[in-house]
């Protein structure tokens, strides 16, 4: 396609659930410093409430802070490291947060560039105009028990989804001093549509009803509205939070959505 990608506009939501009695999901996003993040916390008494919000306040302090020149690559790897660290350190210091941790998918994206991190099971996946008609695309393969058994052939897909081990990640961020995540490098086309979400959203809808509902003519917030309520109808046992990035052609202007949560 012709058209270069000149700007970016997100939405996201995040609900509890039908069945939690608090949200330990957390999201955060700057289109103005082309960052976008979704972490999902894990860990005992608030401990995964603190992780997941800490690893989000962390990646927007350091993102935030610094100007605009610096290489995808380095900004994702020294928030992730970052991120993980402030976690870390903190479930240090405190003995009643020992051991938490969370799972974070990032997108960081610049002009036609973009870069998908993620350690954990929260996915992305990107929507792309391709004929005849969008095709959803997960872009992230999770660090969980039975998926990775799954990409080795030792375990079916219906096994995985049956497997009382099926909510064990391998991959945590703030569990060690130091954490490697997947990262992905990506070339954006004008109308790709990125999604950031949590397992409460992937584990009720497959990836056919997720296509679905993105195909829809609805504004971002609409079909992260509309993404949270058929996963709460399918079950909501579990947080849900989604993120939209829509890249779009034209002016350089940053259009920003306010997510349904700060
Ligand atoms: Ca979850």
């Amino acid at each position: 396609m012709a058209t270069a990608v000149a700007h970016y506009a997100a939405a996201a939501a995040t609900d509890c659930g039908r069945k939690r009695s608090s949200n330990e999901d957390a999201f955060g996003f700057s289109v103005e410093h082309g960052f976008y993040v979704v972490c999902d916390g894990m860990g005992g008494a608030a401990g995964g409430e603190v992780a997941s919000a800490l690893a989000v306040d962390e990646m927007i302090r350091l993102l935030t802070g610094r100007d605009a020149t610096h290489p995808l690559l380095d900004d994702g790897a020294q928030a992730i490291a970052a991120a993980n660290a402030a976690i870390f350190t903190r479930a240090q210091r405190n003995h009643g947060l020992s051991g938490m941790g969370t799972t974070l998918v990032a997108l960081f994206a610049k002009d036609r560039r973009a870069l998908m991190i993620n350690v954990g099971d929260s996915r992305g996946y990107r929507m792309r105009n391709s004929r005849p008609s969008p095709r959803l695309e997960q872009i992230t393969l999770d660090h969980s028990l039975v998926e990775e058994r799954v990409r080795l052939g030792q375990m079916d897909r219906l096994e995985a989804e049956r497997s009382p081990f099926r909510n064990m990640i391998t991959r945590a961020l703030g569990t060690e001093r130091s954490v490697t995540p997947d990262i992905f490098e990506l070339e954006t086309e004008p109308g790709d549509l990125f999604l950031l979400c949590s397992d409460g959203l992937t584990r009720e809808l497959s990836d056919a009803q997720i296509e679905s509902h993105l195909k829809l003519d609805l504004p971002l917030q609409g079909l992260c509205a509309r993404l949270v309520e058929a996963a709460n109808q399918a079950g909501g046992r579990d947080n849900i939070t989604c993120l939209l990035v829509r890249a779009e052609a034209g002016d350089k202007t940053a259009v920003a959505v306010p997510g349904s949560e700060d």
